[in-house]
């Protein structure tokens, strides 16, 4: 299965840089076999993505409405990110769920949306330290992934991304994330069936260069939701160069 860096650069990056940073990589860039590279940028950001980003770097959202369209003030649609070019949604990430109260249902909601607009949902899921240091992780990790995919189908990512993870500098180790991945592949396969093995089951949480190696080995692993260090083109290279 193709490895996919994901890039999440997060409300980070106005146009102008992301201009900049599209122009670098495209000087620097040599597509990698087997490695997938998109970015996941601010919805003001993707147009000059479209323009400016080397050929076969993908780009998508960082959150799309459940909505069709109409009045949502504030809201991107599905209609709009594909307009753009973009091939991904980032649905569910811990951040929206925490700060802007997403629900399991509206995760759904979003990710159903993407697909029908013919974009690959990128469903997060993860726990918090409390619910990690009690063992549940496992059981509840699953159980927001069961209610983030009701009526998705199995064109869709999943990200695991243990809240206490992502930007703190605290890396799960590659067995945790096998852990969880491996679990999450499980639960895919009694969705789905065998289309489950040709689903992407990302880590995310402080990955950079010299981790992501180790983390992107594990069987149930297949690639990156990269925050920090996606900032930076010689970070994202690194990233690329030790997969
Ligand atoms: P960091 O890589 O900065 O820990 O962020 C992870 C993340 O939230 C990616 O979506």
């Amino acid at each position: 299965m193709t490895i996919l860096l994901a890039l999440n650069w997060k409300m980070n990056k106005t146009p102008t840089e992301a201009r900049a940073w599209a122009e670098d990589l495209k000087d620097r860039y040599a597509p990698v076999d087997g490695v997938e590279l998109a970015v996941m940028a601010p919805a003001l950001d993707l147009p000059t993505l479209a323009a400016n980003l080397p050929a076969g770097v993908g780009y998508g959202g960082q959150d799309v409405s459940a909505q069709e369209s109409g009045a949502y003030t504030g809201e991107t649609s599905a209609a709009m990110l594909k307009d753009v070019g973009c091939t991904y949604a980032v649905v569910g990430h811990s951040e929206r769920r925490d700060y802007h109260g997403e629900t399991d249902e509206t995760v759904a909601a979003k990710a159903r949306q993407a697909q029908a607009h013919g974009l690959t949902p990128i469903v997060c899921v993860g726990e918090k330290l409390d619910i990690r240091e009690k063992g549940e992780h496992v059981a509840f990790t699953l159980q927001q992934l069961a209610g983030s995919l009701s009526g998705v189908d199995a064109d869709v990512v999943v990200a695991y991304e243990p809240v206490w993870a992502i930007g703190t500098g605290k890396t799960a180790t590659a067995d945790d994330a096998e852990e969880l991945a491996a679990a999450i592949r499980d639960a895919l396969r009694g969705q789905y069936g065998a289309k489950a093995d040709g689903i992407r089951v990302l880590y995310g949480g402080s990955v950079k260069p010299d981790n992501i190696a180790e983390i992107c080995a594990k069987p149930n692993v297949n690639g990156a939701l990269v925050g920090g260090a996606s900032l930076k083109v010689a970070d994202v290279l690194g990233m690329q160069g030790a997969l």
